[in-house]
């Protein structure tokens, strides 16, 4: 079940719907190979522009799902549409709820101590049938201990909640030495899943303002929010110039 990758300024993304990513998800599970999900928005596909190790490590994820409605425009204003957007929560949770049905595990790695346990009590709350079998915040100096403790317990599905282009890295580097169904670079997701940081509602996600709420709620990311407009500029000035090229 391969979908057809769509180039937005140097990365590559699945043009693929929530349930078909859930589907490949469930399918990497089961082959147990620690594949990895990447879910970039536009600042993370400006970072990958000039690190080479982002770059590498987004282009060796099995499945890399457009998070966030700039991705989207750029897509489209490139003249190559992704099917649709698939942030990492939704992802993320649609996932918990298929595993739950199967008693399948989840391992919690990331935020700062005390956010992935709370956390963990909601998702077992919010998903019976899940096993939450081990969490760990995302403050570790050595990488060692941490990977060994996620080895035994070797849960279906990792979260690696530690921030662009940490968690991208981290996942990269050590996927032949994780023994894990399936993980997931899934930024401040263990925030919201801990009840620490409230998700925009419904009205905002849908109209793909989840952003502005965002903004609204944490003035402070004003400056990160910026690359937003950044990412669709760049990817007119794409467009224009392959046009006159042609
Ligand atoms: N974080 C972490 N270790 C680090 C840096 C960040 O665990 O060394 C966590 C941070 O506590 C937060 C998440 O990574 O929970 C990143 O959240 P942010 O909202 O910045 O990510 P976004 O979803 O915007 O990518």
């Amino acid at each position: 079940m391969s979908t057809q990758r769509i180039d937005v300024l140097g990365v590559k993304f699945d043009s693929t719907s929530l349930e078909k990513a859930v589907q490949q998800g469930l399918a990497l599970v089961e082959q147990h190979n620690a594949s990895y999900v990447v879910t970039p928005n536009p600042e993370i596909v400006l970072e990958a522009e000039h690190n080479k190790d982002l770059q590498y490590a987004l282009g060796a994820a099995s499945l890399v799902l457009p998070d966030g409605i700039g991705v989207i425009y750029s897509a489209k204003i490139l003249g190559t549409p992704l099917e649709g957007r698939v942030t990492g929560i939704d992802f993320a949770t649609r996932m918990l709820e298929e595993l739950a049905k199967r008693n399948g595990s989840v391992f919690l790695l990331g935020a700062k101590p005390g956010v992935a346990e709370k956390a963990g009590e909601n998702m077992k709350e919010m998903f019976p049938g899940l096993r939450v079998v081990g969490t760990h915040d995302g403050y570790f100096k050595e990488e060692d201990p941490v990977i060994e403790e996620i080895n035994a317990v070797k849960p279906d599905f990792l979260f690696v909640c530690l921030g662009f282009p940490k968690q991208e890295i981290f996942m990269h580097e050590n996927t032949s030495r994780l023994d894990v169904g399936i993980m997931a670079g899934l930024g401040g997701c263990l925030d919201v899943f801990s009840g620490e940081v409230e998700r925009a509602p419904d009205a905002f996600q849908k109209a793909g303002l989840e952003w502005l709420y965002r903004l609204y709620k944490e003035p402070s990311r004003f400056r990160r929010m910026a690359k937003l407009p950044k990412v669709l500029f760049k990817s007119a000035g794409r467009r224009l110039k392959g046009s006159k090229d042609e």
